[in-house]
């Protein structure tokens, strides 16, 4: 059966009573809801998808599929889901699969299709066997003939409700899958949650995928690439206003609704013309029948040798190919002569969806959407998007001898500042941000507070007490709640750095521990938090990096990344040009301040000597 003749329908009507009284299908699961599991999964089976669902209607249309709730009244079960999804089904088929079902056969369908046709039946419906045992249907995941719609609102209006109650009065089949676990539904929360950290990757298979892994004495870039594999996006989705969608990552791809430009159109102001008209040899006079402005179409339909005057924007008159540029032309009355070969037939003529045709792809799902995507929704006439929800992302410091904006400095303490800077950067990427503010280096007071972090946000900052120094409490209770590693990494400044994530009380959350000087924290961020979160946030991002020449010598040790803060500017020749600014000590703040750059040096880079091209971060958009 070819899959065009199959809709799809999610079955997301129950109360779910068992998760609280929560629609089943919208709750988090692997990165994304569990509905959307079921959608990816039964998407390339079907020709298209539609949703049964009486509750947050909103957020089911955020999945950018009809959304039909039930006819029958209360909550009456999978059968009243089945025939609203029947009614409203275009295709001589229906293929159903519960919201919860998130790891339903890739072949569901297809064997499911076969069995109908095999049998002439008008449902088939899937079951598994144990061995030894009895076979389990599953009678929820069906695909039944759409033509059936009156004997099921028959069998619901005499009060049936069983799923399996109706098939007395059909021809049902039987289908047998193998994989029992593919029909396994989630029926409670800790379910739920047991399997989505089951299922996670720990760090020890992520690391094993690496040929030599050191702790301590970690790439940068192996760094990046274990926590590139390890976080995952936790992606719930939103619709928001059009102007609400700037820096944020869409949710879906924007499908353009219009051709845009919607009518051929002239790109000049002058004549619009029939290109059979003009001659490469001698002039032509052609006579002016009106004016077409932008904004409307003229409705006039020039004859051989006759042309419209048209305004850049104006709708191309009927039988018209060509513009004429109004300096271009002789205007004589309502006559204009046209020398000889100054346009071609087709020039200055702007074709109807040239920008954009109806149903090709305008933005893809994962990009943060800039002010030039905000002017090309609102041309396509988008009222709004669905986009990302904002990654909740909680940061603390830690330190004794830490004090707070507005305290009194005491002896031997400094300012807070780490957090304002993380503050910042957490800002400029757009997160919902949770400040703790500090937190002494106390093992009870660490432990509630990575706790309570945890419970409140998909990722958790800290800085400082990574390292080994006496009261560095922080690494211990890292590990003891959850799977953290903690590296030294082949870089300056910022060796240490603990990574991994933490649960507690069956939430859990991303855990970057940064050093705690203060450039180091800022190096840290951006050469690995940062990508991390973006793809938490489900955006791709990788850093850009450009080449500059390095107007002084550096000394640079190889087998180590060095982060250098730069000034860049425009060399005499007007090529980039970078140096390097003031003291690089790890704490010096100051000098980032001053900077517009970081310049980088990689790994296997030795001594750079002045005029050699080196790779620079620049902080301007990024910071
Ligand atoms: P630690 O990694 O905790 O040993 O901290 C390393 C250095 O960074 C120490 O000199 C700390 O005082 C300093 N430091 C740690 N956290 C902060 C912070 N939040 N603001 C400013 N300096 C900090
Ligand atoms: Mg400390």
């Amino acid at each position: 059966m070819d899959k065009h003749l199959i809709t799809g329908l999610i079955l997301a009507g129950g109360r779910g009573s068992r998760m609280g009284n929560v629609d089943k299908g919208l709750q988090p699961f692997r990165g994304t809801t569990m509905a959307q599991h079921v959608l990816e999964r039964l998407a390339p089976q079907v020709d298209s998808i539609i949703i049964n669902a009486n509750r947050n209607l909103e957020d089911w249309r955020a999945f950018g599929v009809p959304v039909w709730p039930d006819q029958t009244a209360d909550f009456a079960g999978p059968l009243a889901g089945l025939q609203a999804g029947l009614r409203h089904c275009t295709t001589p088929w229906l293929l159903a699969a519960p919201c919860d079902s998130p790891f339903l056969p890739p072949d569901l369908a297809q064997r499911l299709a076969a069995a109908v046709e095999a049998e002439d039946a008008d449902l088939a419906y899937a079951a598994t066997q144990e061995p030894g045992m009895r076979a389990q249907a599953h009678p929820v995941f069906c695909l039944v003939k759409a033509s059936r719609l009156p004997e099921l609102s028959q069998y619901l209006l005499e009060g049936g409700r069983r799923v399996d109650g109706w098939y007395k009065d059909l021809k049902a089949v039987e289908v047998l899958f193998e994989d029992a676990d593919a029909f396994r539904n989630i029926n409670t929360l800790d379910e739920l949650k047991g399997l989505d950290n089951m299922l996670a990757p720990s760090l020890a298979s992520v690391t094993s995928c690496l040929s030599s892994y050191d702790p301590d004495a970690l790439p940068v870039r192996d760094a990046q690439r274990i926590i590139r594999d390890f976080v995952q996006p936790v992606s719930a989705v939103e619709k928001v206003a059009l102007r609400a969608a700037l820096g944020r990552v869409l949710a879906q791809d924007v499908v353009s609704p219009i051709d845009v430009p919607s009518h051929d159109n002239s790109a000049m102001d002058g004549f619009a013309l029939r290109g059979s008209d003009l001659r490469s040899d001698a002039p032509v006079t052609l006579r002016v029948i009106g004016t077409t402005f932008a904004g409307n179409a003229s409705g006039m339909v020039p004859a051989a040798g006759e042309c419209v005057r048209i305004m850049t924007g104006g709708v191309m008159p009927e039988g018209c190919d060509s513009v004429a540029p109004q300096e271009f032309v002789r205007q004589d009355g309502d006559t204009i002569e046209l020398s000889a070969g100054v346009i071609r037939p087709g020039d200055n003529r702007r074709f109807a969806g040239e920008d954009l045709k109806a149903g090709s792809p305008a933005l893809s799902k994962g990009r943060v959407v800039r002010p030039p995507d905000l002017g090309m929704l609102a041309s396509l006439g988008v009222p709004e998007v669905a986009v990302q929800r904002r990654l909740r992302v909680a940061f603390f410091s830690t330190g004794d001898e830490l004090r707070s904006v507005g305290e009194p400095l005491g002896e031997g303490c400094v300012y807070d500042s780490n957090r304002y800077t993380i503050y910042g950067m957490l800002q400029r990427l757009g997160c919902d941000i949770v400040d703790m503010g500090v937190v002494r280096d106390d093992p009870a007071a660490l432990e509630a507070a990575l706790r309570s972090a945890c419970e409140n946000a998909d990722a958790i900052i800290t800085s400082g007490g990574v390292s080994v120094g006496a009261a560095d409490y922080t690494r211990q209770i890292m590990a003891k709640l959850g799977d953290v590693t903690f590296w030294k990494i082949g870089m300056r400044p910022g060796r240490p750095l603990a990574f991994g994530r933490i649960q507690s009380n069956g939430r859990s959350a991303f855990l970057f521990g940064l050093p705690g000087n203060p450039v180091a924290v800022m190096v840290s961020f951006y050469f690995f938090a940062r990508e991390a979160l973006l793809r938490m946030m489900g955006a791709e991002a990788p850093l850009p990096l450009l080449r500059a020449r390095s107007s002084g010598a550096i000394r640079k040790k190889p087998g180590r990344t060095e982060y250098q803060r730069g000034i860049l500017t425009r060399g005499a020749d007007g090529e980039p040009e970078v140096r390097i600014t003031g003291s690089q000590g790890s704490g010096i703040l100051r000098s980032m301040s001053e900077a517009n750059c970081m310049v980088v040096l990689h790994d296997e880079q030795g001594n750079v000597a002045a005029g050699d091209a080196v790779d620079v971060l620049v902080f301007e958009g990024l910071m």
